[in-house]
């Protein structure tokens, strides 16, 4: 598509994608002015208007997603309500000038980080949490004292809706502006040379972006797909543990980043687990309807249904049982939750991100084993590891390799606003939510501060053979442990002082 046909996708109630960044600049500094406070009060604004409207909201995204009534309310609409009260609580701390130790060598100065926004942040977001991911990184990328260009996914726009709750909120039109199309139109405005660009979505797609901002060297979030395993040791309560797996991989019909896509059983418990994971499947409810009792509802869109229905015939191929949902024509957005076992550790279901309602087992043996096994992936988003033995629990958690782990408990890391939120390898890179993520959005400018007056500073010219052998000294006695060493340092300190007031050389 080019920038032109580009610029003809945006909606009638979306900036136009022409000069949006340079419209964003203009509208930075009057942002970055505010106090931290001021801007939480737009933010609280904002979080009684999502309140007050929620089933509008949820009418919406349903539509438009074909998830479930409750997955929206708990994910979407509580997150958003979660994540805005926490910036309202934490912004104004976490953004504060910090005060840093200064060193012995400095001293008489004071040393800060100031958290300054950094001007405009782009934020792009996937199809499968369009509300939580519009809402929840503009209120972040703002908090910070950024304008915000937001371009939603193609496939799930909301068409109107962000800018409709912003106004309601007294946000002014240019502090958060939303463009609509589809990657073209992302490209046309990573062009355009924003700040900051904040990335949800697929790792092909990040890593398109990634090389494009690298011609403007512009930083980059990367929120990027996953393959997250859970991990259940013989020591579990079962039946919770069984309906945490069913919640952990097929919330949002199995279409979130931090789904469980591999689950791992200890061998002495797998059979008894994987017929109550049936069981407990076999009675979840399944509808593409408004209905507030819907378990699971609809993929949301016909290519993620075509990736599923790959996994699906390559298992088949390679020898899987599918414990549930065998009978999928393949075809049908309203996908059966699957249990599948007996799965190749090769199979595109155990390697490749599925994004879909199915849950494939694996047994294992021992610690390390199954250890090696979650790590053996090129993503690493979020892990899950379930035991009643606290300390292996956390030993195994801690020798994941990811962004998040949650322990007997799935997704609750992602669930938590004051912890970051990111991966490592395929999953992307950077941080965002906490006090982590509302930094990531700043310049973190450091500061030393020093008084006028007739000091010369005793490293500056002219150097001398006196000043020398005198610093010698005193970087001896500073980085030598002795109990004299603050003794030392300050004779010789005062020496270089005294040395230091010829400024010029004879
Ligand atoms: P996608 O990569 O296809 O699209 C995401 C967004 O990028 C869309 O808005 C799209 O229009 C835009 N885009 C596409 N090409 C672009 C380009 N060249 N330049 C700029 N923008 C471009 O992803 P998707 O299919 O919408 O979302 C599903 C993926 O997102 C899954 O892999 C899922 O795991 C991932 N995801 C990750 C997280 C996380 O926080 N880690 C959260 C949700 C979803």
């Amino acid at each position: 598509m080019t920038h032109e046909e580009a610029t003809q996708t945006t909606g009638p109630t979306g900036a136009q994608v022409d000069g949006v960044v340079e419209r964003a600049r203009r509208a930075a500094p009057a942002i970055a002015r505010l106090t931290v406070g001021q801007r939480c009060a737009h933010l609280q604004r904002l979080r009684e208007v999502v309140l007050a409207r929620r089933e509008e909201i949820i009418d919406r995204v349903r539509t438009e997603t074909g998830k479930s009534r409750s997955d929206i309310l708990m994910s979407e609409v509580f997150g958003v309500l979660d994540a805005l009260a926490w910036l309202e609580d934490n912004a104004q701390d976490a953004l504060a000038d910090e005060k840093i130790p200064t060193p012995l060598t400095l001293m008489d100065k004071r040393s800060r980080v100031w958290y300054e926004p950094r001007g405009v942040v782009f934020v792009i977001s996937p199809w499968n949490y369009p509300f939580f991911q519009a809402l929840v990184p503009i209120a972040s990328a703002y908090a910070a004292g950024n304008a915000v260009v937001y371009k939603p996914s193609e496939h799930t726009p909301l068409e109107g809706l962000v800018e409709s709750l912003l106004e309601d909120a007294g946000f002014a039109p240019s502090h958060v502006q939303v463009v609509y199309g589809d990657g073209a139109v992302g490209s046309a405005v990573i062009d355009q040379r924003p700040d900051q660009v904040m990335f949800t979505g697929s790792t092909r797609t990040g890593r398109k972006i990634l090389a494009q901002a690298a011609q403007h060297l512009i930083p980059c979030e990367l929120e990027l797909g996953g393959k997250d395993p859970m991990i259940v040791f013989e020591d579990v309560e079962i039946e919770r543990t069984v309906a945490g797996a069913a919640f952990g991989a097929l919330t949002a019909t199995g279409q979130s980043c931090t789904s469980v896509e591999r689950l791992y059983v200890h061998e002495s418990i797998h059979d008894r687990f994987v017929d109550a994971l049936v069981d407990h499947v076999s009675r979840l409810t399944q509808a593409d309807t408004p209905a507030e009792d819907n378990d699971l509802g609809r993929m949301t869109t016909d290519f993620q249904v075509e990736v599923v229905a790959q996994h699906v015939r390559d298992a088949k191929d390679r020898g899987a049982t599918f414990r549930t949902g065998g009978d999928w024509d393949g075809t049908d957005p309203v996908i059966p939750p699957m249990v599948v076992t007996d799965l190749p550790e090769d199979a595109l279901m155990a390697v490749e991100e599925t994004f879909g309602p199915v849950i494939p087992v694996f047994r294992f043996s021992d610690e390390d084993e199954v250890v090696a096994r979650a790590n053996d992936t090129v993503y690493g988003l979020t892990a899950s590891v379930w035991s009643a033995d606290l300390e292996r629990a956390e030993r195994v958690a801690r020798a994941l390799r990811c962004g998040g782990v949650s322990v007997n408990n799935v997704m609750a890391t992602e669930a938590t606003p004051a912890l970051p939120f990111g991966g490592l390898g395929q999953s992307g890179y950077g941080r965002y939510k906490g006090v982590h993520g509302l930094r990531t959005f700043c310049n973190a400018k450091s500061v030393i501060l020093d008084k006028d007056g007739d000091k010369i500073e005793a490293n500056w010219y002219p150097y001398t053979g006196e000043k020398y052998r005198l610093f010698t000294k005193m970087m001896v006695a500073n980085f030598t442990d002795s109990p004299l060493r603050l003794a030392r340092f300050g004779v010789l300190g005062t020496k270089l002082e005294g040395l230091a007031k010829r400024s010029r050389r004879p």
